[in-house]
């Protein structure tokens, strides 16, 4: 079934779960580095290989990570919780089991605005975040596609066991409708830019740090129970969420106009196909044998330390944004683009520097951007907050029009210095000798009476017909203003 008729028959309900890796220095439960790369199992210790009698001790900065990630979630932080192990067997998992959190999570009954491409807040509840540690990492060797079925042997590498990780679980998000899959992508992109903005973690979803499992369920109407849900393990990228959401309410739409029920199961993303295909059943009350974990102590975060850490949360995303619409007083589509193109920290510190909101924009947007894509690296790499807004102020003394400026913005993205100084050492400055520039307009006049003519008649568009040879005379340094007025001067007598 078309996505469009599924949505126009079934309500669509999502549930999220996110994991992000916290960027501490040392893993959960033990003093191994935490680090991404390295040789295979070079970043392990007795107790993240799970060695008979190794201790676990829980990090201290991942703790206070994770008040920070359900401080900003707007959730409640428990007074005191406990670990607990959850039992599986599987090669990554060395000890049999995970470290997690079960029943006493860290954090709990948040609540946090999602804003869509139109400005629409969506608000998603968020149930809990607890702690636990990521397993390591299984590579299947000699099978089609590094799947385990038909591999010659399997590796595995611990580096990854152990590392420190933050789950946030939301409650049912309803009411999204045939939004349901931008409400899912741009859920999991308010928490990355959370993440960032707390700085627990790098947040490249490219590399992982953050994974999200995506549940869908479809019912008859608002008024209807729950719906069987599926979810879809380990999506790594914005459009892969937006897909995968597509794809499972069209899919079980099928189902169930074919009279069948939908299957309680985990599913596998696959890029290629942009498909889901069934991995394992699912039941609610999976056999993990959840208990506690006797080998640590429960945590207990002091209450002033966690108003300490409330105290010194930075500026959430939206409150920037907010702040700064107002500030700059640019539109809400003009700040999303900004956004989008990761400029928004260049754009405030060329403020910041000294520019206008409109002339840093225009700069970072624009003509930086064009020649970072040029050049294939990030903007940021091509001039300096203080750089650009130099430049602007070039520009606005009257040194500098606009073609010269991106001259020698070319010249600073090449490494050749602040803007002053590429202005001089290529001679750039705007032409201030009146004669050079009289010259240049008289020779114009002279050379197109036909142009002179309709100026003459009131057609004042066609002074712009005059301003080529006059820069090309100038070789690009004139005044344009100051052109402008010379020749109605003289046409005018
Ligand atoms: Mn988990």
């Amino acid at each position: 079934m078309k996505y469009q008729d599924a949505v126009a028959k079934y309500d669509p309900v999502l549930g999220i779960e996110v994991h992000v890796e916290l960027g501490t220095a040392t893993k959960m439960f033990d003093a191994a580095p935490n680090t991404f790369g390295g040789g295979p199992n070079e970043n392990t210790t007795p107790a993240s290989l799970g060695l008979p009698g190794a201790l676990p001790s829980v990090n201290g900065k991942a703790v206070e990570y994770a008040v920070r990630i359900g401080l900003a979630l707007g959730c409640e932080i428990a007074e005191s919780c406990r670990f607990a192990r959850k039992n599986y067997f599987y090669p990554d998992v060395p000890k049999n089991f995970q470290t997690s959190q079960y029943d006493e999570p860290i954090a709990f009954d948040g609540q946090i605005d999602v804003e869509l491409e139109d400005g629409t807040i969506v608000p998603v509840q968020i149930e809990r975040a607890h702690m636990e540690e990521d397993a390591g990492k299984n590579t299947h060797v000699g099978g089609a596609a590094g799947r385990i079925h038909g591999a010659e042997h399997s590796l595995v590498d611990y580096n990854r066991a152990g590392v420190p990780l933050v789950e946030i679980v939301t409650r049912p998000i309803e009411g999204a409708g045939e939004r349901a899959p931008e409400v899912a992508a741009a859920y999991v992109r308010t928490l990355r830019d959370i993440f960032r903005a707390l700085d627990v973690s790098e947040a490249r979803m490219e590399q992982g740090n953050v994974r999200a499992d995506i549940n869908v369920s479809l019912r008859e109407s608002p008024d209807a129970p729950l719906g069987t849900r599926t979810e879809t393990k380990n999506v790594n990228s914005f459009r892969s969420i937006e897909r995968a959401v597509r794809f499972e309410v069209a899919r079980q739409a099928d189902v169930l106009d074919a009279g069948e029920a939908v299957v309680q199961e985990t599913r596998h993303f696959h890029e290629d196909t942009g498909g889901t295909s069934p991995g394992r059943p699912k039941s609610d009350a999976d056999d993990y044998r959840y208990f506690p974990e006797p080998d640590l102590v429960p945590v207990a975060p002091p209450r002033e330390w966690v108003e300490e850490i409330r105290a010194a949360l930075p500026e959430l995303p939206a409150a920037r944004r907010r702040r700064l619409l107002g500030e700059w007083g640019i539109g809400e589509l003009e700040m999303r683009d900004i956004i989008n193109a990761g400029l928004l920290d260049q754009v405030e510190a060329t403020v910041a520097a000294g520019a206008g909101p409109d002339a840093a924009r225009k700069w970072w947007m624009g003509e930086i951007a064009r020649l970072a894509k040029q050049s294939e690296v990030s903007p940021e790499a091509l001039a300096t907050p203080e750089a650009v807004a130099e430049l602007q102020q070039l520009v606005e003394a009257g040194k500098l029009n606009d073609k010269l400026a991106r001259k020698v913005l070319a010249g600073v993205a090449e490494g050749r210095g602040m803007p002053a100084e590429v202005m001089a050492a290529d001679g750039l400055e705007i032409v201030q000798d009146d004669g050079a520039l009289e010259a240049a307009v008289e020779a114009a006049l002279a050379d197109n009476p036909d142009v002179v003519e309709k100026i003459r008649g009131g057609k004042m568009q066609a002074i712009g017909a005059l301003m080529g040879p006059i820069m090309k005379a100038t070789r690009g340094q004139a005044d344009a203003g100051k052109a402008r007025e010379l020749i109605l001067a003289k046409i005018n007598g």
